[in-house]
Parts: C-alpha cells; sequence; structure tokens
C-alpha cells in the first residue's frame, strides 16, 4: 500500500508516519528528512536546498522530484510508502503520478490531516527530536519522562530544526496554503482522498488514519 499523508507543517504527519511504519510496516519517505540529510552531507542537493529551507520556502520541483524518484528505486519501498511532505506542488503531485505508472506503483490513498493555523505555530516553535532514534518530544506538551533522556532509546542527545521558529513557521504556512492546500482538490478528483481530525490526541489521529485506510 502507499500512501501519502498531507498536512501543513505541524499538522503530526511526521509522528504519524513513524507510527505507521512501525505497526503497519510501511517506508517514510520524508523529503524533508532527505533533504535535511542532503544538507548536513553538504552534497550538491544539498547546498541548493539549504537556504531555501532556512527561510520557509519550497526548494525546487526538479531537485525534490529527483530525489523522490532516486528513492523509490530501493528495494525497501516496495513494501509500501508513507510520502511525508511529499507532493507539495501541482507539479510534484504530476510528477509522482507518472513516477508510480512508469515504476508499476499505485497510489492507494492520501490522507489530509486538518489543523487550525494558530495552533501550528505553537506545535511547531517548540518541537525536537531524539539524535539516536528521532523520538519526537515537545517542550511544552510532551517532555520525556526523565528529563534529558529519551523515553524510547536513552539517547541524551536531541535535535532542534533550524526552521522551527515562529517566523519561518509563518513562511512554510503560507507556502503550505498556496502551493500545496490546492492538492487536496486534486486528491479529491481522484477519489482517492480521507479527511483525518489532526488536533485530536496523537493515539487518536492514528485511529482515524487506520479507519480510512481501512486497517483497523
Ligand atoms: P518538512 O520537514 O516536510 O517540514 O520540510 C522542511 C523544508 O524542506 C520545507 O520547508 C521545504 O523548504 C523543504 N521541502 C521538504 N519537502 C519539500 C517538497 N516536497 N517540495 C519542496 N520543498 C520541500
Amino acid at each position: 500500500m502507499n500512501i501519502i499523508l498531507l498536512g501543513p507543517p505541524g499538522a503530526g504527519k511526521g509522528t504519524q508516519a513513524r507510527i505507521l511504519m512501525d505497526t503497519i510496516g510501511f517506508v517514510q519517505l520524508s523529503t524533508g528528512d532527505m533533504l535535511r540529510a542532503a544538507v548536513a552531507a553538504g552534497t550538491e542537493v544539498g547546498k541548493k536546498a539549504k537556504a531555501v529551507m532556512e527561510a520557509g520556502q519550497l526548494v525546487s520541483d526538479e531537485i525534490v522530484i529527483g530525489v523522490v524518484s532516486d528513492r523509490l528505486d530501493e528495494p525497501d519501498t516496495k513494501a509500501g510508502v508513507i510520502f511525508d511532505g511529499f507532493p507539495r506542488t501541482a507539479a510534484q503531485a504530476e510528477a509522482l503520478d507518472r513516477l508510480m505508472a512508469e515504476k508499476g506503483l499505485t497510489l492507494d490513498a492520501v490522507v489530509s490531516m486538518e489543523v487550525d493555523d494558530e495552533l501550528l505555530v505553537d506545535r511547531v516553535s517548540g518541537r525536537y527530536t531524539c539524535a539516536g532514534c528521532g523520538e519526537g518530544y515537545h517542550d511544552r506538551h510532551k517532555q520525556p519522562a526523565k528529563a534529558g533522556v529519551c523515553d524510547s532509546c536513552g539517547g541524551t542527545e536531541f535535535n532542534r530544526r533550524a526552521d522551527d521558529n515562529a517566523e519561518t513557521v509563518r513562511a512554510r504556512l503560507e507556502a503550505y496554503h498556496f502551493e500545496t492546500a490546492p492538492l487536496i482538490d486534486y486528491y479529491t478528483g481522484t477519489g482517492k482522498l480521507r479527511m483525518v481530525d489532526g488536533m485530536a490526541e496523537i493515539d487518536e489521529v492514528t485511529r482515524s488514519i487506520r479507519k480510512a485506510l481501512g486497517q483497523d
């Protein structure tokens, strides 16, 4: 099964993708994670993406589509993919249709996670992840049980994303409303769109997504 998680920054796409990966066995394909890895490694793609990401704007379709196409050629994706943060523009959605057809893959569902804008700024500014296992935390909403120690892996190093500050979040939200939200109409037209309330508790959102995918 191949699915897209659609939603604004801070909607919980990454959190839910990780849960679905652990429970259903999908592979998470997060273009944000892949681009951050490219920036950290100083690759050509990373050099082109760095300033754009820091400004909260969208990296060019050409770069992102190339990264996704290469990733889909890796054998682990045959188990099923959750696209997290991709597609984000009409051109990317059309390219994904083409790529999947070429590679003999089908898109089964698109889950749109609905969250009000005012909640998103609060959610994004304050979040951080364990450097060891990627478990997500938040200054105000989800601290580790023992301060400074990851609940999942016991790691003591944590990362904060450079673009998770109130100012950049607003630019990212603007890019979402302008470029990505129109994809809701695009996928409604394919009959594959499912809406879930992204403002509920994490477990509740997972249940809604599983139900929308016929996996409950
Ligand atoms: P994310 O981790 O999904 O919030 O993405 C972080 C940043 O990476 C975004 O603000 C963009 O600058 C860039 N990015 C990630 N995915 C895409 C995409 N599909 N298209 C364009 N830019 C992207």
